[in-house]
């Protein structure tokens, strides 16, 4: 069965992948279609329900689409809806030239504004969170969100791991002493706010779509 995930990002196809593991995942640019919606949404699951109706509107199939992005408490819950268009403390909800810059100096620029509000300890407490929506059919769609809780590292020469993308090698997860790129996939994929999201919606949608229950 193949069910369309709305993104152009691989790792998160891989993740989704995993989870839904008996479905094909296929992305637009699998079956080269051009697929770049305006996120205009104020929160993870407006910008989940925008990115999924408007990929249904061009295959006319089921299709989940994921807004994911990650809260800093020290910065206000920000970057949260802008993560993927952060570029420091100046530019916080993207440049004004509209170009996002490398994750690596996004890592680097998010530590070094943490660290100007001084939040040590507890204070740098983070979460990602992720909005799955599953759009089915005009006014007929499933939605799950979750959250993964962890903590910035302190400087980014502590960056570590290879494993996960993004912000993934600045975040620890304090139960395992690591960073989120340093957990295997499987260990990500237990805690994370996309596993957590993505088991809960792939019951929904076996038992709403095919008539399974898990
Ligand atoms: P979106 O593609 O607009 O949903 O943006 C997601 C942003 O949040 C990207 O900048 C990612 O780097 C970040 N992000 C989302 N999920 C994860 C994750 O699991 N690990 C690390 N970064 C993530």
């Amino acid at each position: 069965m193949k069910i369309y995930l709305a993104t152009g990002n691989e790792h998160k196809k891989r993740e989704m992948q995993r989870i839904f593991s008996d479905f094909e995942i296929v992305i637009p640019k699998d079956e080269g279609i051009d697929f770049d919606p305006e996120e205009t949404g104020n929160s993870f699951f407006e910008n989940s329900l925008i990115k999924a109706k408007s990929l249904f509107d061009i295959v006319n199939a089921p299709v989940i689409a994921d807004d994911s992005g990650l809260c800093v408490d020290a910065l206000g819950g920000e970057p949260g809806v802008y993560t993927s268009r952060y570029a420091g403390k100046d530019a916080m909800h993207g440049r004004s030239d509209g170009k996002k810059i490398s994750q690596a100096e996004q890592n680097r620029l998010l530590l070094e504004q943490v660290n100007e509000t001084h939040s040590e300890g507890d204070a740098r407490s983070c979460h990602y969170v992720c909005s799955l929506t599953c759009y089915v059919g005009k006014d007929r769609f499933f939605n799950a969100q979750e959250t993964m809780e962890g903590f910035l590292i302190d400087n980014i020469e502590d960056a570590a791991g290879c494993g996960g993308f993004g912000y993934d090698p600045i975040v620890i997860i304090k139960s395992y002493g690591k960073t989120v790129a340093e957990l295997t996939d499987e260990q990500k994929d237990e805690i994370s706010h996309r596993g957590k999201a993505a088991r809960a919606l792939y019951s929904v949608v076996k038992a709403q779509l095919y008539g399974e229950k898990k």
